[in-house]
């Protein structure tokens, strides 16, 4: 059966969303349904008896979910974060929920849970829609990239044969499918577009995984492919006309930090997280960014927003925009909720990264669900963009200083909880060329912050908190650039 990854239905039902994820375990595979409640994504508890050796028993009266495991029990019960292995209490982030019966429990729980279930190591891969159980599951292992002259080669070691297809269509496009694999996305080399490669791509297409080279069809002469011994390896190898010397540039012109381009999240049927009144982040965050706007234009800076109104925008959108503006900074404005601790409280800044603790995991993944308001085409497209590119290691620098210094200026100007700058993987934030930070500007899921957000003067303060870090950021790399 070919399971549908990018055709996944979207079926709106009042804040439930349907979806499928694929679980990889060894050779076997399956895909396993998952809902969306208050932005937050749950994956169905049954079907991991398809692939892992467990059943679930249900107590309807105490609302008690059991799974048995050769060695342990798992006790869960509905709309509570604990859960018992054996005797021992564990916390989850998010509580497990039920829907008709059958338990759920979120992404950002997912990764712990399978890992009682499982002595294998666990890698929940939100951009492939997908989980894989055990390191020895991916295939291929690795790819080696080795430049000997005019010839560079991408070598896929693999423990077992790779049943491969190969198509160049000699204008700058080489597809290499490999049937029955499941790529790691972080073996897939990092391209910066300067050279004869131009970007790797890696769809997951059920259990078929595509690499697309895009590479300078003026720098390559011919492809190969040819197989390697020992062991079942590939190599694809491109060869490249000889490198003429770089022309010499004359000294560059004055270089300034003038044109940023400012992010609201969400928008349209994208409500992003409500508060308990009812006041939405999209409406919220819009106000703030065009405070934020109005600041930035006084003090000189040109100002690019992503949408100025209530509109879907997709991700690719975003940062299709802000790359064509040649802006010098992205600034992404949320507003943060936690789903079941109303109390939580405060600010914080994100620069792209890989995310570092379990809560950036979670607002990771919060802020990435909105791919599933994404037609399947376009869910397509963003999929295939599933590299790190050293286009974004190159920013991370920067990224990183922007966030601490809009971070330090917002808690100048805000008298909220400073929650300090985090490291996420923000869909929105992976294809912007250019150093880009996202900020959760306080907790419209607490009441006291809602009320706060409602309250111009304080998205002021908000706004002004943002533009003086961003003044700094200015001040200082302008004379970096200079020098
Ligand atoms: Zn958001």
């Amino acid at each position: 059966m070919r399971i549908r990854i990018f055709f996944s239905l979207l079926l709106f039902i009042p804040s439930l969303l349907f979806s499928d994820i694929l679980l990889f375990y060894g050779k076997q595979k399956t895909s396993i349904s998952t809902i969306k409640k208050n932005g937050w994504v749950y994956v169905s508890l049954n079907g991991l008896n398809k692939v892992l050796n467990l059943s679930i028993t249900k107590e309807y009266s105490s609302r008690r979910y059991t799974l048995h495991l050769p060695q342990h029990t798992l006790a869960f019960v509905e709309n509570n974060p604990f859960y018992l292995i054996d005797d021992k209490p564990k916390k989850m982030f998010l509580p497990l929920i039920a829907v008709d019966q059958s338990p759920f429990v979120s992404l950002p729980d997912i990764e712990m849970v399978l890992g009682e279930i499982t002595d294998e190591e666990v890698f929940v891969l939100c951009r492939l829609n997908s989980i894989v159980i055990g390191k020895s599951t991916f295939n291929p292992d690795s790819i080696i990239v080795e430049q000997e002259n005019d010839k560079l080669s991408f070598t896929l070691t693999s423990q077992t044969e790779l049943l491969t297809s190969i198509d160049d269509d000699k204008k700058g496009k080489l597809t290499l499918t490999l049937h029955n694999a499941v790529c790691k996305p972080t073996i897939i080399p990092p391209a910066d577009g300067k050279g004869a490669i131009k970007k790797i791509l890696l769809l997951q297409e059920s259990d078929r995984a595509i690499l697309t080279f895009l590479y300078n069809a003026k720098q390559v002469i011919r492809t190969e492919r040819k197989l390697i011994h020992p062991g079942p390896c590939l190599r694809i190898s491109f060869f490249l006309k000889k490198e003429t010397p770089p022309i010499e540039t004359k000294p560059e012109k004055k270089r300034y930090i003038n044109k940023i381009v400012l992010d609201p999240g969400h928008g349209g049927k994208d409500p992003g997280a409500v508060g308990p009144s009812g006041l939405t982040e999209k409406e919220i965050v819009l106000k703030i960014s065009k405070e934020l706007k109005k600041i930035l234009q006084k003090k000189g800076f040109t100002v690019l927003m992503t949408r100025e109104n209530d509109t879907f925008l997709r991700l690719r959108e975003r940062s299709t925009m802000a790359n064509n503006s040649a802006a010098h900074l992205f600034i992404s404005i949320h507003c943060n909720a936690s789903g079941i601790n109303k109390e939580a409280t405060g600010f914080e800044t994100y620069f792209l990264s890989t995310a570092k603790t379990s809560w950036a995991r979670a607002v990771e993944a919060k802020e990435n669900a909105v791919i599933e308001f994404e037609t399947p085409a376009e869910k397509e497209s963003i999929l295939e963009y599933i590299l790190w590119d050293l286009a974004q290691n190159e920013y991370l620098r920067e990224s990183s200083e922007l966030a601490d210094y809009i971070q330090d200026n917002m808690s100048n100007y805000l008298s909220l909880q400073n929650r300090g700058v985090k490291q996420a993987n923000f869909h929105v934030m992976r294809e912007i060329y250019m150093p880009s930070i996202l900020v959760e500007a306080a907790f419209i899921s607490n009441p006291e912050e809602e009320k706060k957000l409602k309250k111009a003067k304080f998205r002021k303060t908000i706004a002004e908190g943002i533009a003086n870090g961003i003044l700094k950021f200015k001040k200082i790399n302008e004379k970096k650039l200079n020098q």
